[in-house]
């Protein structure tokens, strides 16, 4: 009774201070990503985009546009709202290319400076709506992120190898019984990855797939 009226409630709040969609501007609809913007999101080709070591790859979009300013609100501009439409966008694709397994979600680790100057992370909020759309399971024990490293983009490939060289951390005691799926924002050189999935072999984890929300196209 009290969920459904913080819920109403919301939405009457959401209408009376006119929710503006954070692509567009548009208040037509109150939401914070309206149906225009939503759409007009690129999917990436369905199937496996790449591999490393023999893990696959996958990402649902293509980094552009609505996807990209989207992925800058919420990581650098407290727009977490963002993160159900991210998840929604990511299971569509994911839905269409995956097998009937049942995950642990793990998103990629922030450092714990780096988690504590942004308040959270924001892989966290979208992992959490993404296994609400599909019943799969949160984790976000299992790999800490022991190294405080450099902004990747800055960096070139070689630097980027070094930059995330045992930056990883895996916790056995927090695996669950299920595969892996990885997640993150962007994957472009499929270093932060790259790295992760060579710390959790080295932990005999082998069962392992990785989905981002959006590459750059190929
Ligand atoms: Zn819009």
């Amino acid at each position: 009774m009290k969920e459904k009226f913080l819920i109403y409630l919301n939405k009457l709040l959401d209408f009376i201070y006119k929710k503006k969609c954070y692509i567009c501007g548009s208040s037509k609809e109150c939401v914070k990503v309206c149906s225009k913007c939503y759409s007009e999101m690129t999917f990436s080709t369905f199937g496996v985009n790449r591999a490393i070591d023999g893990v696959e790859i996958y990402s649902a979009g293509v980094y552009e546009k609505n996807i990209q300013k989207m992925i800058r609100g919420i990581k650098y501009h407290r727009q977490k709202e963002l993160a159900y439409y991210m998840a929604k966008f990511m299971w569509e694709y994911f839905s269409k290319v995956c097998t009937d397994v049942e995950y642990q979600v793990v998103p990629v680790p922030l450092h714990k400076s780096r988690r504590k100057k942004r308040g959270y992370n924001h892989m966290e909020l979208v992992a959490n709506e993404f296994c609400k759309l599909n019943g799969f399971v949160p984790n976000y024990e299992l790999i800490k992120r022991i190294k405080n490293t450099k902004p990747q983009y800055k960096l070139s490939q070689q630097e980027k190898l070094k930059n995330l060289e045992n930056a990883f951390k895996v916790d056995k005691s927090k695996l669950l019984d299920k595969p892996v799926l990885l997640i993150d924002d962007i994957c472009t050189s499929g270093a932060t990855f790259g790295s992760m999935i060579k710390e959790l072999k080295l932990n005999g984890i082998e069962k392992i797939t990785c989905f981002a929300m959006s590459s750059p196209e190929w």
